[in-house]
């Protein structure tokens, strides 16, 4: 069989520990085989980014911003006990964080569902994908702890010297306080990000935030969401029958417990981290969660929303067998390869993404899976594999299907 021809080169940044693993037998078992793969390759493993003070992770973002498509493998975020492992010459700041910060971008996840994998919420039949703005609220905030009686007030000075106050609080007692902020120009790059990451996918967006109590601050993300929507996307919603849903975060929860999902979920900040856990727990494994960053001028970043998998890393390193589910990492690859084919029209190269998963889905299914499934599937008659074994039983479903 002839491979898939590539007109514009993926960026591929690779990782570290289990998944780096993955990553090789990936390429090597499942792309290579089938396509000419076309790579710009960035090694964004946190010995190269030591080496190279972390340019790395700004050169791979800047090559994204260039082509278009990347391809990220998880990566370590150093703390005080990487530093000792790798003899670090500084603790780099996560790579994730400075390509978002590069990209501007907003990251979707969603479940990836197999029968047999069954969600705790039963009506849930199609993915829920969330969307969390990342930037502000209380992640930036200004905190105090206000030791007894006295007022607190928010102060703007402007430019040119004149204030503007509001009283927080005449404090009788102690107690605490907290600024937090946000910025219009992100909260639009967010908006536009979802608008076009819903048309892209096909799906209504639904947004929510708390604006009866908070009548300024929440409020104004209510506003910036309808004012973009009214003069950018209307139009293209309502020619492919999707719909822009806007309601009162307590409203949306509930709503979402009902739905039968399909749809993409638009959370602030806050509510995107504590929402994003509950759905992955509530689908069933974050090994089956996949990721991507959209940037607000289209730029793509495709991911796993795991980790390095670092306790199965040092089992394969002492020579022990292991079970690391490769699904999300796949998935990394056959959303960008999608993605990849559809800017640069090759069918066949989004067509080979579609099996690829399709293959995944099937090998599940079938009952061979590794064992972070085999733990929790309803199937009866299952087949727990090795890291490999898996990944070659994957190859076996995708080369009879093609
Ligand atoms: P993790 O890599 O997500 O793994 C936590 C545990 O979840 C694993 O020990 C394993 O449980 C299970 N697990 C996760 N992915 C799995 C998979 N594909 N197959 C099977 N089981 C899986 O989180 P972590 O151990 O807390 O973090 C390790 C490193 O990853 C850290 O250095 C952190 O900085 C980095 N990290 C990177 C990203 C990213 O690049 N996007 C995201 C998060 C964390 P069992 O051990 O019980 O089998
Ligand atoms: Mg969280």
């Amino acid at each position: 069989m002839e491979k898939i021809k590539m007109t514009t080169p993926l960026v591929e940044m690779d990782g570290d520990e289990m998944t780096r693993v993955i990553w090789k037998m990936i390429k090597d078992e499942l792309l290579c085989p089938f396509i000419d793969l076309k790579t710009e390759y960035y090694d964004l493993g946190l010995e190269y980014r030591n080496q190279t003070d972390d340019q790395i992770t700004i050169d791979s973002a800047e090559a994204t911003k260039k082509y278009g498509v990347a391809v990220k493998c998880a990566t370590i975020t150093p703390n005080a006990a990487r530093m000792t492992e790798y003899n670090l010459k500084q603790m780099w700041k996560s790579p994730n964080g400075t390509v978002r910060a590069i990209l501007d971008g907003t990251v979707f996840r969603a479940p990836i569902l197999v029968k047999g994998i069954e969600p705790y919420v039963k009506n849930w039949v199609k993915p829920i994908t969330i969307a969390r703005h990342a930037y502000g609220d209380v992640y930036k905030g200004a905190e105090m702890k206000i030791p007894g009686a006295g007022k607190v007030e928010l102060v703007y000075t402007a430019e040119d010297g004149s204030e503007t106050r509001e009283l927080v609080h005449d404090f009788k007692s102690a107690g605490i306080v907290q600024g937090i902020h946000n910025l219009e120009p992100s909260i639009e790059s967010f908006a536009r990000s979802c608008f076009n990451f819903a048309i892209d996918t096909k799906q209504d967006l639904w947004f929510a935030t708390k604006d009866t109590i908070s009548k300024k601050y929440d409020h104004t993300f209510k506003d910036i969401f309808q004012e973009i929507y009214d003069t950018e996307y209307k139009e293209k919603f309502e020619a492919l029958g999707l719909e822009y849903f806007y309601t009162l975060i307590d409203d949306a929860v509930a709503r979402v417990i009902r739905s039968n999902g399909g749809y993409i979920w638009a959370c602030k900040n806050y509510d995107g981290d504590v929402m994003s856990d509950m759905l992955a727990t509530a689908y069933g494994s974050l090994s089956m969660m996949t990721s991507v960053l959209v940037s607000p001028k289209g730029v793509y970043e495709y991911e796993a929303a795991h980790g390095t998998v670092q306790r199965h890393y040092y089992k394969y390193l002492n020579g022990e067998e292991t079970s690391t589910n490769s699904i999300a990492t796949i998935f990394a690859w056959t959303g960008a390869l999608r993605k990849r084919g559809e800017l640069d029209n090759l069918p066949e190269l989004s067509a080979f993404a579609d099996k690829l998963e399709k293959a995944c889905i099937d090998t599940v299914e079938s009952g061979k899976m590794t064992k972070d499934l085999a733990l929790i599937t309803t199937l009866e008659d299952v087949t727990p594999l090795n890291t490999e074994g898996f990944i070659k039983a994957v190859r076996e479903t995708l080369e009879a299907s093609l």
